[in-house]
């Protein structure tokens, strides 16, 4: 039996910050494990989004009024919030984007539709989401540029000998995640970018799930490019940070022209740009969603994320515990250095069947293909169960959906 009892986190208190774990889903108390698609939103960051438009709504940057004066400071707020949550040496260097999918197009469109030429190359590893594969295809598609694949083992952890052969002089950009979505493997990112480096590549490094669950330093792990999505780090929904280093984000064009990431704008003379981070900002962005932002990331920090990633290791060590003593239970990606993500298939059972009446317990998992089909073909299945833990989740919850489970194994085999 896993021991919690040393750890300072509180989780009882923790869970007090989110009104949406008292209620109840099929006449029983949620039990949510579904945090590596999207982890709950807490108080804090409800009452910042209610703030805005209750006390402060006005567009930002170009208003003279109090109101845009108060909505511009709490945005640009944020952006040094970032700085530190990342440890960026420059505030600069921090750009709100939708989200993860959004950073990364962003990288692939202005970067490598400039940068890169027919017969570049870009390797992408084996456990992408689909957001960091796709775009380099579209951009195969459109410029010529050749993706290749990192390998992985049968653990899911990536083949490093086969990363370093790899490289040849046309290799311009790695894009790896940081930790997997789908099984939960941590990637050695210092490592894979020194490595890119070696050989004059740049690195893109997709950290949607990292954010939650580890401190990220990304001048230690020398990122040429990260990002995230505030949805997964118990902020707002639309909205994301993409990194970049100042002088890599100076030399790139725009991406998306509009308003906000000008200078000048002439039908006489050249439309000049605003410097970074604006002239890749168009638009009105969601507002109140990075100001809330700003305020979940405070949250994570006020707890310390390193508590929060070793109470989530002891919920996974349980969990993983307790989960292989089910009969024909399988657990795909059993790599060393593991976030708190577990998928599973079971024999005689289908994904999709345990997801559907397990919810019916109460328990929300997600099931499928965890927008990372290569990596699930590489284990032989086009689906798995994913359960995913957070901050607030218990032992006490851990165990519930594993006496669920067995449950609905027995209503399925
Ligand atoms: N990368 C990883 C590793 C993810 O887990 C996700 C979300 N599941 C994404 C990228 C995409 O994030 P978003 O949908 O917030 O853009």
């Amino acid at each position: 039996m896993t021991d919690f009892s040393d750890l300072m986190l509180d989780v009882v208190k923790v869970r007090r910050d989110f009104p949406i774990l008292d209620r109840q889903v099929h006449d029983r108390p949620l039990v949510y494990l579904d945090n590596a698609a999207t982890s709950q939103t807490p108080h804090q960051v409800i009452t910042a989004l209610d703030e805005v438009y209750r006390r402060y709504n006005a567009n930002i940057h170009r208003g003279l009024h109090t109101l845009a004066d108060e909505a511009t400071e709490a945005f640009e707020k944020t952006r040094d919030t970032v700085r530190d949550f990342i440890n960026a040496a420059d505030r600069r260097e921090i750009i709100f984007t939708r989200g993860t999918t959004e950073a990364i197009n962003l990288v692939a469109n202005a970067w490598g539709r400039s940068e890169l030429k027919a017969g570049d190359e870009v390797l992408v590893s084996r456990l992408e989401h689909h957001s960091n594969i796709v775009p380099w295809q579209l951009l195969a598609n459109q410029s010529g540029i050749v993706v290749k694949v990192i390998p992985i083992d049968e653990r899911g952890v990536l083949d490093m000998d086969a990363y370093r052969d790899l490289f040849t002089s046309r290799t311009r950009l790695v894009a790896v995640n940081h930790i997997s979505n789908a099984c939960g493997t941590v990637n050695p990112v210092a490592e894979l970018t020194r490595i890119a480096h070696e050989h004059d590549a740049l690195i893109m490094i997709d950290g949607a799930q990292a954010a939650p669950h580890e401190p990220i330093d990304v001048q230690a792990i020398d990122a040429d490019f990260y990002a995230f999505s505030g949805h997964k780090v118990y902020g707002p929904t639309g909205v994301g940070v993409l990194y970049g280093k100042a002088a890599l984000l100076e030399a790139m064009p725009p991406w998306q022209g509009g308003g906000e990431m000008i200078d000048q704008v002439s039908f006489e003379t050249p439309t000049t740009f605003a410097a970074i981070p604006h002239k890749f900002e168009a638009g009105t962005p969601a507002i109140a969603e990075v100001i809330a932002l700003g305020r979940a990331l405070e949250w994570v920090s006020d707890i310390g994320v390193s508590l929060i990633s070793a109470w989530e290791q002891r919920l996974l060590s349980h969990a993983t515990e307790e989960l292989s003593r089910i009969d024909g239970l399988r657990i795909l990606g059993t790599a060393p250095d593991k976030a708190a993500v577990i998928s599973f298939v079971v024999d005689g059972a289908h994904a999709q069947d345990i997801g559907l009446l397990i919810d019916q317990l109460g328990v929300a998992i997600r099931t499928g293909h965890h927008c990372a089909q290569p990596l699930l073909s590489a284990f032989g299945v086009d689906a798995t169960c994913r359960a995913s833990f957070a901050a607030y989740n218990t032992p006490e919850e851990i165990d519930i959906f594993v006496e669920s489970l067995d449950r609905v194994l027995g209503m399925l085999r």
